[in-house]
């Protein structure tokens, strides 16, 4: 099954002189269940290839699936509803309200949603991400590591299709890094979940069962298996 698919995406900033291609016509399948990897110099679209395909940003031309719902066919409530009921979003800065609890963090989505909370499933991703006893404190009482773990329990909870993780890692030491990048893996292998990340750390790459690399709008490479001496 495909979680999330681009057919020719394409996305043209600016006209004339300060016109920019970010995306050349992409086309990419992301397969259910599988976690894939985006790398590529600065500025190779990997940012762009991701907002167009999370419904972030809209595209010039092509189009985007979000399972079999295709993105241009939705209205702006529409795309508003397929954002928070099928996607998750993982970012570098974590993004956590301050004055809330763990807890209430990682259900807002769904308490904005006025969709009710699975307590089984909740109590599953609160243990295997390792939070049941930070669930009361505020992201100011919590490192670095455990309130990206907490944005990673937000994007799990929802059993979106698919999440996108923007350098989940990019703010954090190799310690805290690895337990992200280790609870994402697990998501995968438990939940089925499916994953698309875009890193510059091979290492983090390696987490993944596949690596796409981007250069100037397009996908120029692809790795099945990567390790990181290999996505070197
Ligand atoms: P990456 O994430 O790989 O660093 P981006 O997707 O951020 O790359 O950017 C791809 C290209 O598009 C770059 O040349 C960047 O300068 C350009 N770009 C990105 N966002 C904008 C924008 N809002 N306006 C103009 N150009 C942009
Ligand atoms: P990253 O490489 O981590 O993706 P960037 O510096 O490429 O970070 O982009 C950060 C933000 O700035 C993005 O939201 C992107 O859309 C925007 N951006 C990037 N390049 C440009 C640009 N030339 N003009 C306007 N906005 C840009």
């Amino acid at each position: 099954r495909t979680a999330a698919r681009a057919v020719d995406l394409a996305k043209i900033y600016g006209t004339g002189d300060t016109k920019v291609v970010a995306l050349g016509g992409v086309t990419v399948e992301f397969t259910a269940g599988r976690y894939t990897a985006i790398m590529g110099p600065s500025g190779s679209g990997k940012s762009t290839l991701m907002h167009c395909m999370a419904a972030l940003d809209s595209s010039t031309s092509g189009q985007v699936f979000i399972g079999d719902t295709e993105l241009s066919e939705l209205d702006d409530r529409e795309l508003t509803r397929l954002r928070r009921d099928k996607i998750g979003f993982i970012f570098q800065a974590f993004n956590l309200v301050p004055t809330l609890t763990a807890r209430e963090n990682i259900t807002l989505p769904l308490d904005i949603a006025g969709r009710d909370i699975d307590k089984d499933w909740f109590d599953t991703v609160i243990a295997t991400v390792g939070l049941a006893d930070r669930l009361g404190h505020k992201p100011n009482q919590l490192s670095g590591g455990q309130q990206q773990r907490v944005a990673c329990a937000r994007a799990l909870v929802s059993q979106p299709e698919i999440i996108f993780a923007d350098e989940p890692t990019g703010n954090l030491d190799s310690r805290s890094g690895t337990e992200v990048l280790s609870f994402l893996r697990r998501s995968v292998r438990e939940f089925g979940q499916t994953i698309v990340m875009v890193t510059h750390d091979p290492n983090a790459a390696a987490y993944s069962d596949r690596v796409l690399f981007l250069a100037d709008g397009r996908i120029v490479d692809e790795m099945t298996d990567p390790t990181a001496e290999k996505v070197l």
